[in-house]
């Protein structure tokens, strides 16, 4: 993978052919309906800083700021441009350039890409002080006493979108290794990812109670490295490569069946390390056979026929919908398989979202960076949410997951929001207890 849009291979540059199919699903285009804010606008941009016609500017950076990173553009393209690797190489080559100014820019970027999500240890301690900030109640009083305005504006902003520290981190909740009763199928190791691990471990444990329910033997490293992505898609790719090796060393490829993920924002990226690596003499051969083990929890459910569960996590007939993550839907193309597997659940009587697979604003920092623009999407999404009647959203990413449960409670609407392996783990987790109520073993 390039590092820079002058190093890029020109043919990516050259597939695109400017027909326009991408544009109505652009939500920066739809939002603006201005040339540059559009994909076929960027792509024209980063071709002509390729070409040596145009300077990587802070008016270029701002516009691929302004980008999500959605890749919703990606799917509507016929001529199937990467658009993937475009954004990422543009972003890498706008941090080579350092034209973005601001001193809290960079103080910023150093605690978090740099300090934080390269060490798993520390971000963990983090997410014990804040989870001490978040349950004594110091989180209320300091916004009731004004302290928080001593933050920057960004993060003053931010502080109370700031995602609640679950009761647990992943180790706590699941051991290092597990195994089916009866005979194990598959060996398969699961990811508990950064945000994941720290505000949604029950998740990582569900995750674990279906893969154990349907055969799977599942290892868990208790201290994993972050995969990378929040680096990759910030312009900072060598230190995406580091992680990568960092996590092919940790979880070698070879020693099974299937690496699962269940963010869908980290599976985007993880399915990409042979690319990220390929001029890497050492890892080569490893990041190929890693990218071919990577899944999807949603794919290798069904991929090894998941069992229907028993019993009903819900008293009644109970309307679900479900929201596509971005880089679950276009990065990774896995749109039906979670749809599938809420099926499979008793009680759950899918409801279509209008609008699906239209970004919800989330997009890594992007409430950091474009909150105005994060903040009219995430209306949309929630208009469109309230519209279905549901009691329920599911949906596979933490980011999408804290944004669309941010909008609907700030909306005053009592929709749970939920992971579609939540609900089936629920349902197994009943069925167990009703077989062991009616002595069956
Ligand atoms: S990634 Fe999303 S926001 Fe960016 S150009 Fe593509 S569709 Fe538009
Ligand atoms: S759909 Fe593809 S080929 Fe057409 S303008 Fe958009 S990026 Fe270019």
């Amino acid at each position: 993978m390039a590092a820079t849009l002058q190093a890029i291979d020109y043919s990516i540059l050259q597939q695109c052919m400017h027909c326009g199919m991408c544009l109505p699903t652009c939500p920066t285009y739809d939002a603006t309906k201005r040339e540059r804010n559009s994909p076929r606008g960027r792509i024209a941009l980063m071709r002509a800083i390729a070409d040596g016609g145009l300077d990587v500017s802070e008016t270029f950076a701002d516009e691929m700021s302004y980008c999500l990173g959605c890749l919703a553009c990606q799917t509507s393209c016929p001529a199937g441009v990467n658009y993937a690797e475009l954004f990422e190489t543009a972003r890498s080559h706008i941090e080579q350039t350092a034209v973005q100014p601001g001193a809290m820019r960079k103080v910023w970027r150093a605690i978090t890409l740099k300090g934080l999500f390269m060490h798993p240890r520390a971000l963990r301690l983090a997410g014990r002080v804040l989870r001490i900030y978040q349950r004594t109640g110091a989180d209320v009083l300091s916004r009731r006493f004004g302290l928080t305005a001593l933050l920057p504006a960004s993060l003053r902003r931010l502080e109370p979108q700031t995602p609640a520290m679950g009761r647990a981190f992943s180790p706590a909740l699941v051991a290092p290794h597990e195994r089916p009763k009866g005979r194990a199928n598959y060996r398969v190791a699961l990811l508990t990812g950064c945000i994941q691990d720290l505000a949604f471990a029950d998740i990582n444990r569900d995750t674990a109670d279906v893969l154990l329910a349907n055969g799977c033997a599942v290892t868990t490293p208790p201290v994993q490295p972050c995969c990378g992505s929040l680096h990759a898609h910030n312009g900072e790719r060598e230190l995406a490569r580091v992680l990568a090796r960092r996590l092919i060393d940790l979880i070698p490829p070879g020693d099974f069946d299937a690496i699962i993920t269940n963010a869908g924002g980290c599976g985007s990226h993880l399915r990409h390390y042979a690319p990220l690596l390929e001029d890497d003499a050492t890892y080569r051969d490893r990041a190929h056979e890693w990218d071919h083990k990577v899944r999807d929890v949603h794919e290798w459910l069904m991929q090894i026929g998941c069992r229907a569960p028993l019993a009903s996590p819900f008293d009644a007939p109970t309307p679900v919908t479900y929201h596509d993550s971005c880089h679950l839907v276009h990065g990774q193309k896995i749109s039906t398989p979670p749809r599938a597997l809420l099926r499979l659940v008793p009680g759950v009587t899918l409801v279509d979202l209008p609008e699906s697979t239209w970004c919800c604003g989330s997009a890594g920092v992007y409430a950091v960076t474009q909150p105005d623009q994060a903040d009219a999407l995430l209306r949309r999404k929630v208009s469109h949410v309230t519209a279905t009647g549901v009691a329920v959203v599911a949906t596979a990413n933490p980011g999408c997951h804290l944004q669309i449960a941010r909008g609907l409670r700030d909306g005053g609407h009592a929709i749970r929001v939920t992971h579609p392996v939540s609900l089936l783990a629920q349902a197994y987790r009943l069925e167990r207890a009703s077989a062991s109520a009616q002595g069956t073993p």
